[in-house]
């Protein structure tokens, strides 16, 4: 085989597909050449192939340095089923497991070890290094080196001794690196004449939208029962709102749970791992969740609070739609968050310079959730790629927002909160502005002050947004220490007494705005949670999460192709050789049951044609069910031909091997596609009966 082709080869045999994407080649190309690369890609766009796929073409075992135990143990088990040997040291191992791995290392049995980067520059394990042979070092989440990055971890800054002792190809990859970090990577890490491939930072398949940080349970939860079926992440900042909202989830019969650093390490992991195969759909947690989550049919995630920059939002939003389908994203904008998160830095006891770093990338977040273009672009001129045209996948390029002078609208609010002294909160301000007749207003005598009801003529919810806006915009500001009163804030007094004006953007529409609904794919449905129903019980049986075995995307097209054969089942994308040896006999089992259990519609007339159709559906086989109708089994086996033709719910593999099929098509072939049934026969050497030839025949011309 020519050298070039054998990667890809590789790809479909061991990861099922059939195309590289983006700069995976060049950069695996590079990299089995020799040279130290630093890959900058999107999560979700493939990294871990430039390094587990050099694994299998080069000499010896390739160090993988990640952070994340939880991500390495999943990658672990992917190569495993894949038939990829590879293994993981962590902190969370016996000791007799990491001699067993050592061990296994040091017979070179391993083509993968991940290490954490605590154990990569030990003294022992840099040893250890000089014994092996070593074809790789690839450091994942290189952005760990650099302070300006987002989880600056010092370790990271001693790796560069590792890369200095090893002369083999060097891959530095990062999901998430602005400008600086980026220059800072190579540089702290001493790459060689690396070359920087950085991919596009756009994830055109996720929808971007930012909403006004108010009625924001109500929204989630009528989004979540609208979704019922869809797995999602709702991220907050206390641990508090997670367990509210899971609570509020669950009353309306949403599979939901809460995730947060105050639990114990044990149930921590018991909610990842029902998350990850399925049993639970939605989580809600704090931003320690989803660090090593690697699961691909996240179909939204939801911001209740605002994230502390656009790198936490970026990777946050990116744990969606890892599958290539349609993912929904919503973040609540809330100038209140903000301050919380700028008294976080405050108080924060490390240095001022970092503390200058962290204002300024949350200064950048709030421009982020107030600005009226296209998010996508503002994201990626964050991380240094600049252009012109706009996205059309978030809020603002679907629905640009409309502005208009507000000025009186807000004049009008305004001056309420003068009159009632600063002492009420969004709600009842917005009941006293629209005139509320409610006891608890007439009871305090907000009715008497002279702004009551001077706005009638607004939606409740419309003035909300309304007033969220000028929250947003820093007329108000929301006291949260003393029950989230409104204050009046320097620009909001020019606006009352210097005539300031004020603009608004027209109400959102909350259809329009709450994350799109996932566009309709073709496949069968009943069959696809036939699959998944499968999958989780396979899972669990090896004691893996459910993707590692097929990911969402490879189920569906199974259950849109319904192959009957391997080598159908070779097609798929997602589906390679190992993993067809384990588990492909139990999937086309199901897809079979599945076909032969479908109710018959009934487009083919005739009793007799119908009659062998259900005998077929008891597992009889051609032979019996001739005997007991008193036909030939040439009449089945036409019976069953017309059944197949006229697309009834015929399994070909219960009547004709695929080891027929395949000589029945090459001696066809070879006969130059004849339609003389006897000739093939003879051809054959009689040994394939004229009922199968003619099945074999039809499976052909049809597929
Ligand atoms: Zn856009």
């Amino acid at each position: 085989m020519n050298k070039a082709e054998l990667p890809l080869k590789l790809l479909k045999e061991y990861f099922g597909y059939d195309t590289f994407r983006g700069h995976q080649e060049d950069i695996i190309n590079r990299t089995i050449e020799g040279h130290d690369t630093l890959v900058i890609m999107p999560t979700g766009a493939g990294k871990s192939i430039c390094y587990q796929l050099p694994a299998l073409i080069m000499d010896g075992t390739v160090i993988v340095v990640s952070p994340l135990i939880a991500l390495m143990q999943d990658q672990v088990d992917a190569l495993t089923t894949a038939g990829i040997a590879a293994a993981a040291l962590h902190s969370h191992q016996s000791d007799t497991s990491i001699k067993e791995i050592l061990g296994d290392f040091k017979n070179g049995k391993l083509k993968l070890l991940y290490v954490s980067p605590e154990r990569a520059v030990s003294n022992y394990f840099q040893e250890q290094i000089d014994l092996q042979k070593i074809s790789l070092i690839a450091i994942d989440e290189a952005h760990c080196v650099s302070v300006w990055g987002n989880d600056f971890r010092p370790e990271y800054t001693e790796l560069v001794h590792l890369i200095n002792k090893t002369n083999v190809p060097h891959l530095a990859l990062t999901a998430t690196a602005d400008k600086a970090t980026r220059q800072d990577i190579a540089q702290k890490l001493g790459l060689k004449s690396a070359k920087t491939f950085l991919s596009s930072f756009e994830r055109t398949n996720i929808n971007i939208n930012v909403q006004p940080g108010q009625n924001r349970i109500d929204i989630i939860t009528d989004y979540v029962s609208a979704h019922s079926e869809a797995s999602g992440i709702i991220y907050c900042l206390s641990k508090k709102s997670t367990e509210r909202i899971a609570k509020k989830l669950k009353e309306k019969g949403i599979k939901s749970a809460f995730y947060h650093a105050g639990m114990s390490g044990e149930s921590r992991q018991k909610v990842q791992q029902a998350f990850q195969s399925d049993e639970l759909t939605v989580i809600c947690a704090t931003i320690a969740f989803g660090m090593g989550i690697d699961k691909s049919n996240i179909r939204y995630v939801i911001h209740y609070n605002l994230p502390k920059n656009i790198e936490s939002y970026y990777q946050e939003i990116g744990r969606a739609g890892r599958d290539g389908n349609a993912a929904s994203t919503l973040l609540f904008f809330s100038l209140g968050d903000a301050k919380i998160l700028r008294q976080f830095i405050d108080q924060s006891t490390a240095s001022e310079d970092f503390k200058m770093i962290q204002r300024t990338k949350l200064n950048r977040m709030i421009e982020f959730g107030q600005a009226s273009s296209c998010r996508t672009n503002f994201i990626l001129s964050y991380f240094g790629e600049h252009r012109r045209t706009s996205c059309g996948h978030c809020d603002n390029c679907l629905h640009p927002p409309k502005f208009f002078d507000g000025t009186i609208i807000a004049q009008k609010a305004l001056s309420a909160a003068k009159r009632l002294n600063e002492g009420v909160a969004i709600n009842a301000l917005v009941d006293i502005l629209r005139g509320s007749q409610s006891s608890e207003i007439r009871r305090k005598g907000y009715d008497q002050i002279k702004t009551f009801g001077s706005i009638t003529d607004l939606k409740r919810e419309d003035l909300i947004q309304f007033i969220g806006q000028l929250i947003n915009q820093g007329y108000f500001e929301i006291d949260f220490t003393h029950y989230n009163k409104l204050s009046i804030t320097q620009l909001g007094s020019d606006v009352l007494y210097k005539d300031a004006t004020v603009s608004l953007t027209a109400p959102i529409d909350r259809e329009q705005k709450t994350p799109a609904k996932t566009k309709k794919e073709h496949y069968e449905t009943g069959l696809f949670e036939v699959l998944k129903a499968l999958r989780l019980k396979l899972a669990k049986e090896a004691n893996l999460p459910a993707y590692a075995i097929f990911n969402d995307n490879t189920l569906k097209e199974m259950s849109r192709v319904k192959p009957l054969f391997e080598k159908d089942l070779l097609d798929i994308s997602g589906v390679g050789k190992h993993k067809i040896s384990h588990y492909g006999a139990y999937f086309l089992e199901a897809i079979r049951a599945f076909n032969q259990k479908k109710i018959v519609p009934l487009s083919v007339r005739g009793e007799t044609y119908l009659k062998t159709l259900s005998m077929i559906q008891t597992d009889r086989s051609v032979a019996q069910i001739a005997n007991q109708r008193s036909l030939s089994e040439n009449t089945i086996y036409d019976h069953i031909n017309h059944l197949y033709l006229n697309n009834e719910p015929i399994n070909i593999s219960q009547f004709v091997s695929s080891d027929e099929i395949n000589k029945i098509t090459s001696t066809w072939y070879k006969l130059k596609k004849t339609e003389e049934i006897k000739l093939l026969f003879q051809a054959l050497n009689e040994k394939i009966n004229y009922g199968k030839i003619k099945l074999a025949l039809s499976f052909i011309k049809k597929s």
